[in-house]
């Protein structure tokens, strides 16, 4: 078997973070596509050169690195700067993905850790299978709340993201986070057959 990717997602303060942590500790290789998104941005970063060139000095800092609150200012209000700036950090993701992909024996497990994976083409083609992380919207207003934003920046931020109605649909795997921690262990261990059993070619049938 060569590696196995699965896409993994989840809304804000779903739990997508820690059924990561709990598959690493399953055996998956867990690739932080988020941290990732930051990498390509830095100065010597693979998109560095097209968003300075795109959007202008304005959203350099003096130390060299972008302003990222300066970029967010524009392309919060603006869906086609946003547009753009997707089309040229991704193809820059996709590529630092890859190259992680190289560097892993065969037989690997490999989990994206992916927080727009519904909402754009980021690793498409090259996940094969997508686990959703589903928790009920108290709990995760909840959760976002004790990081220190108000309820209200939690509601937005839920709201400019897929449902899990979006998500559902292109779901393989759906791992509920309804409950304690140790309860989600239990459905992580559930998972973990699931996916690994995914991953196992089926044997060919007999004659
Ligand atoms: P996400 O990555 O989906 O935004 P996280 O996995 O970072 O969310 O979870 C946010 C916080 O909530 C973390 O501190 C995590 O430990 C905690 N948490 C997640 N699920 C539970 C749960 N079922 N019970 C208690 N705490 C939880």
């Amino acid at each position: 078997m060569a590696v196995f990717v699965v896409g993994l997602t989840g809304g804000i303060g779903s739990g997508k973070t820690t059924v990561a942590s709990m598959l690493a500790t399953r055996g998956a290789h867990i690739i932080d596509c988020d941290g990732l998104g930051r990498l390509v941005a830095e100065p010597h970063g693979r998109a560095y050169g097209a968003i300075v060139a795109h959007f202008g000095h304005g959203i350099v800092g003096a130390d060299g690195r972008l302003d990222r609150p300066a970029l967010a200012g524009i392309v919060f209000s603006d869906p086609d700067a946003l547009g753009a700036l997707n089309a040229m950090t991704h193809p820059a993701i996709d590529a630092e993905i890859l190259e992680r992909l190289r560097t892993l024996p065969d037989d690997s497990i490999v989990v994206l850790d992916m927080a727009v994976l519904t909402e754009s083409q980021l690793g498409a083609g090259i996940y094969q299978y997508v686990v959703v992380v589903e928790a009920d919207p108290v709990g995760r207003i909840d959760r976002i709340i004790r990081r220190g934003l108000t309820e209200a920046d939690a509601r937005a931020r839920m709201a400019s993201q897929a449902t899990d109605d979006q998500r559902r649909t292109i779901a393989d795997l759906i791992v509920p986070n309804t409950g304690a921690l140790d309860e989600l262990e239990r459905a992580v261990d559930i998972a973990w057959i699931a996916i690994r059993r995914a991953a196992t070619p089926a044997a060919p049938a007999p004659d």
